[in-house]
């Protein structure tokens, strides 16, 4: 397949006499927070991807599950397409407007309405930022974990399902999520679940709507879990001559659960892109990022034990930090790696994806695309979240180049059967919006005539984020 080939089963965008009159109907409600302005709708048509953005006809601002609820019902009511929106930096299209509508841009709904350190908890508006939440919990001793690196919205990391370097310790937002309260598509307001730890009260409403992209309704409101900051922290680097060694520690060190809480691995070409753009001096080499969180003792020991492992399976130069600063310089190189990457090639696009396996077929599947890039001519430094089997790639390719977009298109497609022959998934984070939709079938065969049918259901006009996920 084709990126030009992918499924493009749009129907018509509302007309501007549809759309005037949803403004209208709404000017009691909303007043100057809906706007058909060209800029903030050109602002609202793209996310960080390397999709063709398409505006909104629209964009609103609400502040209460209220106003969303009167927002929803009158796109109903008018059949006008309703994509909502975080802060934009999904990139798998999540948040593009192919089929024109209202933007409703939840950035606004950002109060921290309560923190509860005794049950270590806490409710949010969707348009919270984890930046914005740690900051705030700063005098508590606790933390939200989830780090997809943007310094996402609450509402956009729920709907993306998102992880990122500390899951394998704490888990993805999936894990953190207690209850959510979502307007459905035709306006009603509904409690997906409690603040229980645990229930087995009926379906599971609340996972439902995690990872569901906006197509079947509007979180307005978040209960999530806290969890204590640790007494300390200390940071590691170990590079091998082969990704085989570091994926073989790291399935050992799992294996002898030695608690990590972030393992991430860097392939050769990205240790050599981070050393070329932020200036630095590691060993071009694959090599493993590592944290660990516990006691003072307990971190010393962790990692003593991990470095004798990583000794084990060829890694050398083990740095390891505890003082902040120190730390900070270490996660650099990880940090700055997407604009690294970037920079290997400047004024080409860039496509980044990510795929997740078991972690048994990891080494073997990284080795294979590894392959696979450097036999397709391809620039693609690779990057991952080692410790839950998930990786990603960030692959250069010139836009106006026919031949290179249908290498990628290609390899794409190969990297994703990899993934699935293997029992994987074709996206352990970014989520499908309408960049990975072409891969659903073969992934949840069934199940996704069953995903078709809920969004059916609870979305019988079709109005929520139509033409992303299902
Ligand atoms: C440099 C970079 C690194 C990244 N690394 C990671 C990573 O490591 N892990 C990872 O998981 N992701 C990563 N991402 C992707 C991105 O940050 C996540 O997908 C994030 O969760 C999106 O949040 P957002 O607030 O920007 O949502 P948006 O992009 O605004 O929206 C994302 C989706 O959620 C829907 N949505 C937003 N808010 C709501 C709401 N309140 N109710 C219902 N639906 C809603 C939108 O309609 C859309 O479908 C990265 C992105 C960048 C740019």
């Amino acid at each position: 397949m084709s990126f030009a080939a992918l499924p493009t089963d749009l129907s018509p965008r509302p007309s501007a006499a549809t759309i005037q009159a949803l403004v209208a109907g709404l000017d009691p409600v909303l007043g100057d927070r809906i706007t058909t302005a060209a800029g903030i709708r050109e602002q609202h048509g793209h996310d960080e991807s390397w999709h063709h953005p398409a505006a909104p006809d629209a964009v609103c601002f609400p502040h209460s599950t209220e106003e969303v609820s009167a927002v929803v019902r009158a796109c109903a009511t008018h059949r006008v397409p309703v994509i909502p929106y975080g802060v934009g930096t999904s990139i798998e299209g999540q948040v593009i407007a192919d089929r024109g509508g209202l933007c409703v841009d939840l950035s606004q709904m950002n109060t921290v309405i309560e923190v509860r350190p005794e049950d270590m908890d806490v409710t949010v508006q969707p348009g919270v930022t984890r930046t914005q939440l740690n900051t705030h919990l700063r005098a508590t001793g606790l933390f939200f974990s989830v780090d997809p690196g943007a310094d996402a919205s609450m509402g956009g990391m729920a709907s993306t399902r998102a992880s990122g370097t500390n899951t394998v310790r704490y888990g993805t937002i999936r894990e953190n999520v207690l209850s959510m309260t979502v307007v459905m598509p035709d306006g009603r307001i509904v409690e997906t679940g409690t603040r229980a730890r645990k229930s087995a009260a009926g379906y599971d409403l609340t996972h439902l709507m995690i990872g569901a992209e906006g197509t079947l309704g509007i979180i307005t409101e978040l209960n999530v879990k806290l969890h204590g900051l640790p007494e300390a922290i200390s940071s590691a680097t170990v590079a091998f001559d082969d990704v085989a060694g570091a994926i073989d520690a790291v399935i050992a060190s799992i294996q002898y659960g030695i608690p990590m809480a972030r393992i991430e691995l860097m392939d050769t070409l990205a240790m050599r892109a981070v050393n070329a753009f932020s200036r630095l001096d590691y060993a071009e080499k694959p090599t493993l990022f590592l944290e660990f969180h516990g006691t003072h003792a307990g971190v010393k020991e962790q990692a003593e034990s991990m470095a004798e492992l990583c000794q084990e399976f060829g890694g050398s130069d083990f740095a390891w930090a505890t003082k902040e600063e120190d730390r900070q310089t270490l996660w650099q190189a990880r940090h700055d790696a997407a604009y690294a990457a970037k920079a290997l090639r400047p004024g080409m696009e860039f496509l980044a994806t990510d795929i997740c396996v078991p972690i048994s077929k990891l080494a073997e599947c990284i080795e294979a695309t590894q392959h696979d890039v450097t036999e397709s001519g391809l620039i693609a430094p690779l990057l991952g979240h080692v410790g839950d089997g998930n990786f990603h790639l960030v692959v250069a390719v010139d836009r106006h180049s026919e031949q290179e977009l249908d290498t990628l298109a290609a390899f794409n497609q190969r990297l994703i059967e990899r993934a699935l022959a293997v029992g994987g998934t074709c996206t352990g984070e970014h989520g499908i919006g309408t960049g990975k939709r072409a891969y659903m079938e073969a992934e949840h065969g069934e199940g996704w005539a069953v995903m078709r049918a809920i969004k059916t259901a609870l979305d019988p006009l079709g109005i929520m984020n139509p033409g992303k996920l299902v």
